[in-house]
């Protein structure tokens, strides 16, 4: 197993670390002081969720520098040809600042995945209109999968109505948690229903381009994530008699699960090294703490118990990071059907841990842990709902024990 980098992986890093030092950290407090500002002047959705436009500004900065798409596997963008091992720790770089720094360099979800599936599976048609200028970071869009009335981590549940007629399907239903969708830049949704109630399980759902503006489509509310509003926000979206081309169909019908499997792989090799990158934050942030703060004649950092806590947090880190880089390097190997219960396996550990890490954290700096005087609090909140959202913990779990029992089952 070979996790080094080639060296024009290793120029890329090194630009990415320039870019985050001189663009992204002092970019911060600007990105929330816009947000803030944004929500003060305006009402109603787009207030909170508004733009803020030093976004565009770093967007510009990226592309400039050639920090732009590097999640794309090589095979599909010899521009930059990295392969997945060789993005991991940039995805990681990024997680610094999730807020900012996946966006600035056209590198965040939902986009990717649905980047992805229209590359993977979108038709020529669909490849013009809606990947090209998510490409070039003119628009975003959102993956609407989750419903509130069925239990969404069994995908074979999801059940929003769409019905043929003529040259359009119709939609009825609803759906929540969308991510992206509150966002003024968000112009289509991946939506996943079901166009076949009486196919087998996993032969009755589709996916479906959905225009954002397509009338029927009302964004109810977005919905707090631990008191936080995302600029992109989580939507819970109502979706009535909506009209759209049979043209819009992405694949086939009754692909909708299969796509959806599809979708994921890289993608969590992304979200588990941006959550590294939140641990190490959170790390640095309790070292600085640690070795400023005076409590009983003593730094804290002198005090045994942070000292576990610190000892702990560097182990774990690094425990998990060989994880997620094994993984990837099996799916620069051997694909990602081979690395597939790797996969399923980093998606438990990863959240799991920078949560820990973010925890202890959080303990060293006290009250200011659990404010907003820290980007603490925000990131625990944030780290917490990834053992729920792209499928909880348990599902995951499940399908590591069942490849391990594999094996000593009778064969069917
Ligand atoms: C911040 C955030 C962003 C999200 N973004 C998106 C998005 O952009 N698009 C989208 O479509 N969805 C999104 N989601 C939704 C997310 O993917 C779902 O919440 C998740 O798949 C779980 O579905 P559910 O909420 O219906 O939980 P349920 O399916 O009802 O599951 C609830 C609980 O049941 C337990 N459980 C389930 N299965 C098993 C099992 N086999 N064994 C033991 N226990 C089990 C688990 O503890 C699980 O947490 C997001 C969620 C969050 C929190």
């Amino acid at each position: 197993m070979d996790f080094a980098l080639s060296p024009n992986a290793a120029d890329h890093l090194g630009r990415l670390q320039a870019f985050m030092d001189e663009q992204i950290y002092p970019a911060e407090p600007t990105y929330h002081e816009q947000r803030l500002e944004a929500a003060e002047r305006g009402s109603g959705l787009h207030a909170e969720h508004a733009f803020p436009p030093v976004m565009e500004e770093l967007k510009v900065e990226a592309r400039k520098r050639g920090l732009w798409n590097l999640f794309l596997p090589d095979a599909d963008d010899p521009a930059h040809g990295l392969k997945v091992h060789e993005y991991a720790p940039m995805a990681e770089l990024t997680g610094w600042s999730p807020h900012l720094a996946p966006q600035a360099i056209n590198c965040s979800a939902p986009d990717t995945g649905n980047m992805e599936v229209l590359h993977l599976f979108g038709s020529q048609q669909q490849k013009e209109r809606w990947l090209q200028p998510l490409l070039d970071g003119e628009i975003r869009s959102a993956f609407a999968m989750t419903e509130p009335d069925v239990a969404s981590s069994d995908a074979a549940n999801i059940s929003i109505s769409i019905v043929r007629d003529g040259d359009h399907y119709v939609i009825n239903g609803k759906k929540w948690w969308i991510s992206g969708a509150a966002d003024p830049r968000c112009a289509f949704f991946i939506l996943m229903g079901k166009t076949d109630p009486s196919a087998s399980a996993y032969r009755q759902q589709s996916m479906i381009i959905v225009p954002t503006d397509t009338p029927g489509v009302d964004i109810v509310r977005a919905l707090p994530v631990y008191g936080f509003q995302h600029q992109e926000g989580h939507c819970e979206i109502s979706f009535t008699d909506v009209r759209v081309p049979v043209s819009n169909l992405v694949g086939e019908e009754g692909g909708g699960f299969m796509i959806a499997q599809a979708r994921l792989g890289p993608g969590r090799i992304h979200h588990c090294m941006r959550a590294i990158g939140s641990a190490e934050r959170a790390l640095k942030l309790m070292c600085e703490r640690a070795t400023s703060r005076i409590a009983f004649g003593r730094t804290l950092a002198e005090q045994g118990t942070v000292q576990d806590d610190i000892a702990r947090s560097r182990m774990e880190i690094d425990q998990a990071r060989l994880y997620v880089m094994q993984t990837a390097w099996k799916i620069d190997t051997y694909g990602v059907k081979a690395a597939r219960t790797d996969i399923a396996g980093i998606k438990v550990v990863v959240p799991n841990m920078a949560l820990a890490v973010i925890d202890r954290a959080v303990q060293v700096h006290g009250g200011a842990g659990v404010t907003d005087v820290t980007p603490l609090a925000e990131m625990w909140a944030g780290t917490r709902t990834l053992r729920i959202a792209d499928g909880p913990d348990a599902v995951h779990v499940r399908s590591v024990a069942r490849a391990e029992l594999a094996p000593y089952l009778p064969k069917k």
